[in-house]
């Protein structure tokens, strides 16, 4: 039994570089509402993260944890997560009262479409808070359940 769990942990470390605490908790909380975290590059091409709607599943490009945004990035996909939630499988905005920074904006505003824009102006305007990691966490305990 005890020489099965280090392999299981030897192999969870060597497939996840530098996952801190931040980010395991948040895995294991999406996890709790039934979103899967893959750690794989994502379907959508240069993408950090993508939340595909319909199966709740949340891709998380490998190359995060070397640029050492990993925590930032699932912060962002949770907030997705809440908004598809929120909308009972189909994603809707969560009416967040809050701004991104300025510097966020090219960020969102190239997306052509206004419902998009919409949804990604919330995900970074989580994501560049002081208090991201709790604001998300709250933000999937209000809307899923
Ligand atoms: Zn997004």
């Amino acid at each position: 039994m005890i020489p099965t769990l280090l392999l299981t942990s030897f192999l969870l470390t060597a497939q996840l570089p530098y996952p801190d605490k931040k980010f395991i908790d948040l895995k294991n909380k999406l996890k709790k509402f039934g979103f899967q975290v893959i750690i794989q590059l994502p379907p959508k091409r240069g993408a950090y993260g993508l939340l595909q709607e319909a199966s709740k599943k949340i891709w998380i490009n490998p190359v995060v944890f070397e640029l050492n945004i990993s925590t930032q990035t699932l912060t962002h996909e949770a907030v997705h997560a809440a908004q598809v939630c929120a909308g009972k499988g189909k994603i809707k905005t969560l009416g967040l009262k809050i701004q991104p920074i300025n510097y966020a904006r090219p960020f969102f505003m190239h997306y052509p479409d206004v419902h998009r824009q919409d949804l990604e102006r919330e995900a970074y305007a989580v994501q560049t808070q002081p208090n991201s990691f709790e604001l998300a966490i709250s933000l999937l305990q209000q809307h899923c359940k």
